[in-house]
């Protein structure tokens, strides 16, 4: 065992006070006590390239928005039943962002609790309570989006109201395909609920597909599967807490890819660069009567901190042209994983869009068998040697690369060296 004494009492006091829900990244488990930028330092000194954290989207630590927060929690820090300048401009700049239709603004504190109420609010203004989500999706964590986050596995339970259809699939399922067989597939779901005397609410989907596996192309292939839930009285709900705040490089959404304007849009993990904020954009006319009935309060949701952090996020993508970085880094990242994947065959596809980044392995070439054995060696080989990234998908062997949008080429080139390294180690370890 290589780990430290230290960090070894550390994960047995861990798992003393925290009990057995919590899981550890890694054979060997990093404690990492500093962050700046895409850099993450160990208890012993030593760096890693963090390249999957997309909560710290601006860089570990930002000076701009760590100066936000402190500054805002000096002067006051309560809640939103107050006056306070700062909600309402950053909702504004946030709709500034959105379709023209998407005119209000919720705020809550996670992603879960975002699509929490973008459920309720669907479910009420319809008066219908079917969901239809993707087979591996991941929505949070709350009592009621659990049933819509497959990805944490058979145990959580799933009532009828919920149907699970496959996501998109650019290994097996042709580009020119994609879209009608979503629709089709929405649509056996649609029936199928039907059957059991339910009717769709709405079809809520991360547009980039980021647990089942990252699906971003071809950009526009959701339109037919939005046409029908709309056609069949439903809503559409984009969960950008994947994609969103310019992560894809060409738009600052991911729905935008597809060219929709989605009925409800949830945002979270970035959006305060690691201060809890997270919200629903909603066309107006959704939320007239559950506004004026239900009522809606968040105690920390919005509160001047939270605005400060968000509105420095939004100012730090600007200023630093962070979604211009993402799509010409994320190009040049792209462009070097296929290089790598010309000489490893195990590698089935290389696929993303800025800089979020998708490597599908494989142990036969032939059938694209997922080889979860590769990815999993890969993610450790790259932890060991000072690099940070993860694997998903429904065969746990797509490798997932998301770093901050603040990475440069430079950066990116040893991300690209050491992942080379590594599928070189494992067919060398395989051979011999
Ligand atoms: N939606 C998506 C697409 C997510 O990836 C996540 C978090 N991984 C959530 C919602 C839930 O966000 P949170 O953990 O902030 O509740």
């Amino acid at each position: 065992d290589r780990l430290p004494t230290e960090d070894r009492e550390l994960i047995a006091r861990r798992e003393k006070a925290l009990g057995p829900a919590y899981r550890l990244f890694y054979e060997e488990p990093l404690h990492i006590i500093r962050g700046e930028g895409v850099w993450l330092w160990d208890k012993q000194g030593r760096r890693y390239l963090d390249a999957y954290n997309n909560v710290a989207s601006m860089g570990h630590c930002h000076p701009r928005v760590v100066q936000a927060i402190a500054a805002q929690s000096a002067v006051l820090n309560t809640h939103t039943r107050y006056l306070h300048d700062s909600i309402v401009t950053y909702a504004e700049r946030l709709l500034a962002t959105m379709p023209d239709a998407l005119g209000h603004m919720m705020f809550a504190c996670t992603g879960s609790e975002a699509n929490d109420l973008a459920l309720r609010i669907a479910r009420r203004v319809t008066g219908r309570q079917g969901v239809i989500i993707t087979r591996l999706a991941y929505h949070g964590v709350t009592e009621s989006v659990s049933e819509l986050s497959p990805s944490l596995g058979d145990f959580v339970p799933r009532t009828s109201r919920v149907r699970l259809i496959d996501a998109p699939d650019g290994l097996r399922v042709s580009p020119t395909e994609q879209g009608a067989k979503l629709a089709d597939d929405l649509a056996q779901a649609i029936a199928e609920m039907r059957a059991d005397g339910i009717e769709p609410a709405a079809f809520l989907v991360d547009t980039i597909f980021s647990s089942d596996g990252l699906y971003p192309d071809p950009a526009g292939f959701l339109q037919p599967a939005v046409d029908l839930i709309r056609s069949e009285g439903g809503l559409f709900i984009a969960d950008e807490v994947q994609p969103g705040f310019g992560r894809t490089g060409d738009k600052f959404w991911g729905f935008q890819r597809h060219d929709l304007v989605p009925d409800m849009v949830t945002m979270g993990k970035p959006m305060g660069n690691g201060f809890p904020l997270s919200g629903v954009a909603m066309r107006p006319e959704l939320v007239q009567e559950f506004g004026t009935r239900a009522r809606y309060f968040n105690t920390f949701g919005g509160n001047p901190v939270a605005a400060a952090a968000g509105m420095a996020v939004l100012d730090v993508i600007r200023e630093e042209n962070l979604q211009e970085n993402s799509l010409s880094t994320g190009a040049f990242i792209k462009n070097g994983l296929e290089a790598i994947a010309r000489n490893h065959p195990a590698i089935a596809q290389v696929r993303g869009a800025g800089l979020f980044l998708a490597v599908e392995c494989v142990s036969d070439t032939a059938t694209n068998a997922p080889d979860a054995a590769l990815a999993t060696f890969v993610v450790n080989y790259l932890r060991r040697n000072g690099v940070l990234i993860s694997a998903s998908g429904p065969g746990a062997n797509i490798l997932k690369i998301r770093p901050p949008l603040v990475i440069r080429e430079a950066e990116a080139q040893i991300l690209l060296d050491t992942l080379d390294d590594a599928f070189t180690a494992h067919h060398t370890s395989t051979e011999g």
